[in-house]
């Protein structure tokens, strides 16, 4: 049921008279363990699950809804150290700064246009403003065929490197911002 609105921003209901259709526009956020268990690929504690526990597991989370979430990442526990320590972490001040400024760029790319953000580009769009050199068009091209992407994942992953280049300040998606869009597909490559 979540697909529809995830994909086009409406939810529709279908009564016998009538059919309406909702502005349904929303940002999903969601979190799953990596395994029943939950401490596959923990530092601190061990997991106890089967690889077929693990498949099993995953696969309640059906394929075409992942295909529809722009990024997928892991979130490991923090050490203790790490927890502890102050340096080297940007902090939400700076990282709000980022976002504004990578938002201002994206309001000044679209203009009056009913598209406000990367996100939700049309193909067109993606083709016009996601344009790649041949390293990250290669890359990219790699990451498609190794992990059987979907057309659509190519167009989000396309979307999220013109963010990340945004974020970056760069004019032109470079080859490192293709990467990283591509390291947050993380379960596409599970499923
Ligand atoms: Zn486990």
């Amino acid at each position: 049921m979540i697909r529809q609105p995830l994909e086009d921003g409406f939810i529709t209901v279908s009564r016998a008279k009538s059919t309406i259709r909702f502005p349904a526009q929303f940002m999903l956020v969601a979190a799953m363990n990596p395994c029943p268990c939950g401490y596959f690929g923990s530092y601190a504690r061990r997991c106890k699950c089967t690889p077929g526990q693990i498949e099993r597991y995953l696969s309640k989370i059906s394929g075409p809804l992942v295909d529809r979430i722009d990024i997928h990442i892991d979130v490991p526990a923090i050490s203790f150290t790490r927890l502890r320590s102050k340096s080297g972490q940007l902090d939400s001040a700076t990282m709000k700064q980022d976002v504004v400024r990578a938002g201002d760029v994206q309001a000044k790319r679209f203009g009056d246009g009913k598209v406000m953000t990367n996100a939700r580009m049309s193909h067109k769009q993606v083709e016009k403003w996601c344009r790649l050199d041949s390293a990250s068009e290669l890359m990219l091209k790699q990451a498609m065929t190794e992990f059987g992407l979907s057309a659509r994942a190519h167009d989000k992953i396309c979307k999220v490197a013109r963010t990340t280049a945004d974020l970056a300040g760069a004019e032109d998606i470079a080859p490192e911002h293709i990467a990283e869009a591509i390291s947050y597909r993380k379960l596409d490559r599970k499923l």
